[in-house]
């Protein structure tokens, strides 16, 4: 028999093509009266598709959101929300303008409308990383969850097809590992095998149709339901290594995801047997290799040293990886580390 705990959280979702409309009702019932809408510099124009859910309303922008939340930012960021009145938070972007949502809701205990644009999941989850000094320190708390979540299919019409594979296999990885994290349950194990194949269905077909509505639909239901497995899972020896790679040599975050998921997988497979098992329904009788030919197909990257990573941080990473001990189905070894990362460096095929 297998024992479980299972917490459910409460949250508002709404999906559909065209659902950033619903803005204006959202605000109203959180009693926000004046928000401050963050996005990327890239992204500043996203405010225009709220335009419906703002008319006749106070509203203020900042759009400053960088990568990996750097504090400096949120500091700016929460002079623009003193100094504007603004009483909530509207990130409208990725991961990186939702972290930005969620430090500053925090920070300012205010409530927070995410409407997200690509598929890293962030919206879903309760985890903030934050940078300062070169170091992130990311950090778990109920309150840092969005209140309401706007998934417009609309608003990822215009997301780079090779973006796309690379936040589609970032979402992947969250799923992934929730098959196998200490705390999983017959939940997170339903939503995590449904998002798989999701993904790994619709994510081939964006490249000759990536203004398909069905398929981006399919894509953000699929990243959805992994953003609620990272939600919920205690993350293992992936996630773990794809944030040291990260902060040690400044590699970029859904590519290192994108790369290094094949070979975490196969590392863990021999402890996972039945994990392995129930992946072959949804990805084929090998699914560490099915993983590694599904980036191959997307054109990403499939390798560390393309990244930029030296290789003489290969054992560096590896030691760094055994430094802090974490729950992990198969036991850490330094030499095993070292061959997985070798071959990710190599952009070899993964290995059990
Ligand atoms: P991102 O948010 O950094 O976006 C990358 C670029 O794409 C930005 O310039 C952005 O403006 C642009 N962009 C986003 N959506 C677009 C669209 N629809 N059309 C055109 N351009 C668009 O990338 P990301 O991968 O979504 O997020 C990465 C960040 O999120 C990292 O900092 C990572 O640590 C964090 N993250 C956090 C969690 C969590 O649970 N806390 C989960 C996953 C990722």
């Amino acid at each position: 028999m297998k024992e479980f705990i299972y917490l459910s959280h409460p949250r508002r979702v709404l999906f559909a093509s065209g659902a950033r409309r619903s803005l204006g009702g959202e605000l109203d019932r959180l009693g926000i009266t004046h928000p401050l809408i963050l996005t990327t510099p890239h992204q500043e124009n996203a405010v225009e598709d709220l335009a419906d859910g703002l008319m006749g309303r106070n509203w203020s922008q900042f759009s400053g959101a960088a990568m990996h939340t750097p504090v400096e930012v949120t500091a700016e960021a929460m002079c623009s929300y003193e100094k504007s009145g603004a009483d909530g938070v509207v990130s409208i972007g990725g991961g990186s303008t939702i972290g930005l949502g969620k430090a500053l809701a925090v920070r300012q205990d205010c409530a927070h409308i995410s409407l997200p644009t690509t598929y890293s999941g962030s919206e879903m989850t309760d985890i903030l990383g934050e940078t300062e000094g070169g170091q992130k320190v990311t950090r778990r708390d109920a309150k840092i969850r969005p209140d309401t979540v706007i998934y417009d299919v609309d608003l990822t019409l215009g997301l780079p097809v090779g973006l796309s594979g690379l936040s589609g296999m970032n979402a992947m990885a969250h799923a992934v590992e929730a098959l196998y994290a200490p705390n999983a349950n017959p939940v997170s194990d339903l939503m995590a095998l449904e998002a798989i194949g999701v993904l790994a269905e619709a994510l081939p077909k964006l490249a000759d149709a990536p203004e398909d509505v069905d398929i981006r639909a399919k894509l953000f239901y699929g990243s959805w339901l992994c953003g609620l497995c990272l939600d919920g899972a205690a993350m293992s020896l992936h996630h773990k290594i794809c944030h040291t790679l990260g902060g040690s040599f400044d590699l970029p975050h859904a590519e290192t995801h994108t790369v290094m998921l094949p070979h975490s997988l196969a590392y863990n497979a021999p402890a996972i047997a039945p994990v392995m098992a129930r992946l072959t329904s949804v990805l084929g009788a090998d699914p560490a290799q099915a993983i590694f030919d599904l980036s191959g197909r997307l054109r990403a990257p499939r390798a560390l040293s393309d990244l930029g990573m030296p290789e003489g941080g290969i054992a560096k990473a590896a030691q760094m990886a055994l430094k802090s001990p974490y729950a992990n189905p198969r036991p850490l070894e330094e030499a095993a580390l070292s061959a997985m990362l070798t071959r990710a460096w190599r952009g070899e095929a993964p290995q059990s």
